[in-house]
């Protein structure tokens, strides 16, 4: 079976370790022409993490990666309004919930996947398909034929755009921008993810062994993309001036790192399939990171795809496909609407709805808001 996978990212480098377990080489075209240490904290949960196993990985995931103990939601003035356990939440059989560097995550699937065959620099511009075979032009103005073409390029999809025609199919804006960077430990803060809920901002705070990664969430500021490091630093200290310690110890720290911003988007694609082309991870449903589970998302559903291609042959494609979309779509576009039900709970921006809300959340806990995230545990995909 000739498989092409455009994109090395999460889902592409699952699919590759668990093709190749299949015998199934697969060739990766990845944009970058090289992997940097570009990204910020990543949650894993344990549906997605024990796919590692199976790649031989997950040992090395375990002990790179922080177990999270406790999510903690504050309002703006520091008072508690949830605490919750993940290891009580998850239970014992379940896994643990991991946080790491996206990079190192990333390092970790590519050891999953050595053996494919890999084209760094190199994108697709033409895909012209048959019944039975799809014909590919890459940038380098080389081509190749191929059983199954599998999209794993991303929420901004060039692949999904040469598919539909359309650049902007299924991105939705949200009008906020996450402003994230590194900061050093703090002990108030421990192993758990802490996040302070205002109205109009979202200060959170997600630990790794050795530092932290500050999120500020808050409204696009106009002219964002002419602003220089030290006025984004300055709009966001503004910002979030009246939360509390934590938070401004992590802004104190905004100067020495670069900040990098988020735009919130997110993406809902309308066809998955488009004959043995098929769009996997973000490139078919891009999250939010409200609910921290677009990785784990990516990494299961290409986990599926990889089972329902190991049992197919070059003919057969379009019902493996098809299979594959059937046990995965509806769970990954729940966890979507979660992600979603957070972030309009989040970008609240009155202080009277705000005060609401923080009312409600006391008595509403979080797990009930993302069940679809958590019952991803316990689930068959
Ligand atoms: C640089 C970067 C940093 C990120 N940082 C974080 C973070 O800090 N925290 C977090 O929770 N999430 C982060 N994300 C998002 C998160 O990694 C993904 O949402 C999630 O893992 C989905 O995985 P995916 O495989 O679908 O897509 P991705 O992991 O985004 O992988 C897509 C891959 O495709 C490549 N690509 C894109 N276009 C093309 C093309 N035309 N041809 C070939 N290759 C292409 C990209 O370079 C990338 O390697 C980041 C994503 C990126 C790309």
């Amino acid at each position: 079976m000739r498989v092409l996978i455009i994109g090395g990212g999460m889902a592409g480098w699952t699919l590759a370790g668990l093709l190749l377990r299949r015998d199934i080489t697969p060739t990766i075209v990845e944009r970058a022409e090289e992997y940097s240490r570009v990204g910020f904290w990543i949650g894993l949960y344990p549906f997605s993490a024990n796919t590692l196993r199976e790649t031989g990985v997950y040992d090395r995931y375990a002990t790179g990666s922080l177990a999270q103990e406790h999510y903690v939601m504050r309002d703006s003035s520091g008072t508690d309004l949830q605490d919750m356990s993940f290891a009580e939440v998850l239970g014992r059989i379940h896994g643990f919930m991991g946080g790491l560097q996206r990079a190192d995550l990333l390092d970790i699937l590519r050891t999953g996947g050595d053996g494919a065959d890999v084209r760094m620099g190199t994108t697709v511009t033409a895909l012209e398909q048959t019944d039975d075979i799809v014909h590919v032009t890459f940038s380098d103005a080389t081509t190749g034929e191929f059983d199954v073409v599998l999209a794993c390029d991303g929420i901004h999809s060039a692949t999904r755009t040469l598919l539909t025609g359309d650049p902007q199919q299924g991105l939705t804006d949200w009008g906020y921008t996450a402003f994230t960077w590194w900061t050093p430990r703090q002990d108030a803060i421990a192993n758990n993810c802490v996040e302070y809920w205002g109205a109009g901002g979202l200060f959170g705070l997600y630990p790794l062994t050795d530092r932290i990664n500050a999120i500020a969430g808050m409204p696009t500021p106009d002219g964002l993309a002419d602003m220089s490091q030290e006025q984004i630093v300055t709009a966001v200290r503004q910002h979030f001036a009246d939360y509390p310690e934590s938070v401004q110890t992590a802004l104190a720290h905004a100067a020495d790192d670069t900040v990098f911003p988020w735009a919130m988007v997110d993406q809902k694609a309308h066809e998955w399939i488009h004959g043995r082309v098929a769009l996997v991870g973000d490139a078919a449903t891009g999250f939010l990171p409200t609910a921290g589970v677009g990785a784990s998302n990516a990494i299961k559903s290409a986990a599926v795809l990889a089972d329902e291609l190991g049992r197919a042959d070059a003919s057969t494609i379009p019902l493996a496909l098809n299979l594959w979309e059937q046990r995965v779509r509806a769970k990954v576009e729940a966890n979507q609407a979660a992600s979603r039900t957070l972030a309009k709970m989040m970008f609240v921006k009155g202080h009277t709805v705000a005060k609401v809300r923080d009312t409600m959340l006391k008595h509403y806990p979080v797990e009930k808001v993302a069940k679809d995230v958590l019952h991803s545990n316990t689930q068959a995909w």
